[in-house]
Protein backbone atom coordinates (compact mmCIF):
# COMPACT_ATOMS: atom_id res chain seq x y z
CA UNK A 1 0.00 0.00 0.00
CA UNK A 2 2.95 2.08 0.67
CA UNK A 3 4.58 1.84 -2.29
CA UNK A 4 3.24 4.78 -4.14
CA UNK A 5 4.48 6.99 -0.73
CA UNK A 6 7.68 5.44 -0.95
CA UNK A 7 8.55 5.72 -4.44
CA UNK A 8 7.16 9.60 -3.83
CA UNK A 9 9.53 9.88 -1.22
CA UNK A 10 12.49 8.17 -3.52
CA UNK A 11 11.47 10.73 -6.52
CA UNK A 12 12.16 13.54 -4.09
CA UNK A 13 14.96 12.37 -2.70
CA UNK A 14 16.46 11.99 -6.50
CA UNK A 15 15.22 15.43 -7.23
CA UNK A 16 16.84 17.07 -4.88
CA UNK A 17 19.86 15.05 -5.19
CA UNK A 18 20.10 15.98 -8.40
CA UNK A 19 19.54 19.41 -8.18
CA UNK A 20 21.94 20.92 -10.36
CA UNK A 21 25.00 22.13 -8.89
CA UNK A 22 24.71 26.27 -8.87
CA UNK A 23 27.67 27.46 -11.60
CA UNK A 24 30.76 28.79 -10.32
CA UNK A 25 30.90 32.40 -10.09
CA UNK A 26 31.19 33.11 -13.78
CA UNK A 27 34.57 35.22 -14.32
CA UNK A 28 33.23 38.53 -16.18
CA UNK A 29 33.52 38.45 -19.93
CA UNK A 30 37.12 38.29 -21.13
CA UNK A 31 38.14 41.43 -23.04
CA UNK A 32 37.07 40.93 -26.30
CA UNK A 33 39.50 43.79 -27.75
CA UNK A 34 42.35 41.22 -28.06
CA UNK A 35 40.10 39.24 -30.50
CA UNK A 36 39.28 42.25 -32.07
CA UNK A 37 43.33 43.44 -32.53
CA UNK A 38 44.02 39.79 -33.91
CA UNK A 39 44.57 40.90 -37.20
CA UNK A 40 43.81 38.11 -40.21
CA UNK A 41 46.69 36.76 -40.63
CA UNK A 42 46.48 35.59 -44.16
CA UNK A 43 47.81 37.63 -46.59
CA UNK A 44 45.56 38.80 -49.30
CA UNK A 45 47.26 40.14 -52.33
CA UNK A 46 45.83 42.80 -54.76
CA UNK A 47 45.27 43.21 -58.86
CA UNK A 48 46.51 46.96 -57.70
CA UNK A 49 49.95 45.20 -56.38
CA UNK A 50 51.22 43.26 -58.99
CA UNK A 51 52.27 44.16 -62.54
CA UNK A 52 50.44 41.46 -64.65
CA UNK A 53 47.03 41.18 -65.35
CA UNK A 54 47.05 37.28 -66.11
CA UNK A 55 48.42 34.39 -64.88
CA UNK A 56 51.53 33.71 -66.94
CA UNK A 57 51.32 29.90 -66.55
CA UNK A 58 47.37 29.27 -67.07
CA UNK A 59 46.18 32.71 -68.20
CA UNK A 60 43.61 33.10 -65.54
CA UNK A 61 42.63 36.39 -65.19
CA UNK A 62 44.38 37.87 -61.54
CA UNK A 63 41.46 39.68 -60.98
CA UNK A 64 39.70 36.37 -59.94
CA UNK A 65 42.22 36.19 -57.08
CA UNK A 66 45.84 36.07 -56.33
CA UNK A 67 46.88 33.40 -54.13
CA UNK A 68 51.11 34.14 -54.60
CA UNK A 69 53.41 36.80 -56.10
CA UNK A 70 56.72 36.72 -58.12
CA UNK A 71 59.43 39.30 -58.31
CA UNK A 72 61.03 38.86 -61.46
CA UNK A 73 63.07 41.56 -62.86
CA UNK A 74 61.47 44.19 -61.25
CA UNK A 75 58.04 43.12 -61.87
CA UNK A 76 55.34 41.64 -59.29
CA UNK A 77 53.96 39.03 -60.99
CA UNK A 78 50.45 37.08 -59.73
CA UNK A 79 49.51 34.13 -59.57
CA UNK A 80 46.24 32.04 -58.94
CA UNK A 81 48.22 29.58 -56.97
CA UNK A 82 51.48 28.63 -55.63
CA UNK A 83 51.28 26.07 -58.23
CA UNK A 84 51.31 28.68 -60.82
CA UNK A 85 54.05 30.63 -59.41
CA UNK A 86 56.73 27.53 -59.34
CA UNK A 87 55.42 26.83 -62.80
CA UNK A 88 56.35 30.34 -63.58
CA UNK A 89 59.99 30.11 -62.16
CA UNK A 90 60.90 26.97 -63.72
CA UNK A 91 60.53 29.15 -66.75
CA UNK A 92 60.76 33.00 -65.90
CA UNK A 93 61.24 34.40 -69.24
CA UNK A 94 58.41 31.61 -70.84
CA UNK A 95 56.84 33.37 -68.15
CA UNK A 96 57.58 36.89 -68.75
CA UNK A 97 56.66 36.44 -72.61
CA UNK A 98 53.19 34.59 -71.49
CA UNK A 99 51.93 37.37 -68.99
CA UNK A 100 49.53 40.00 -70.35
CA UNK A 101 50.80 42.96 -68.53
CA UNK A 102 49.26 46.20 -67.22
CA UNK A 103 49.55 49.23 -69.56
ZN1 LIG B 1 47.16 29.92 -62.44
Amino acid sequence: MNKLLLAACIAMVLFIACDPAKPKDEKPAPDTTAAVMKMDSVMHYDIAMVDNKKDPSCGMPLTAGIGDTAHYKNKVYGFCSKECKAEFEKNPEAGVLAAELKK
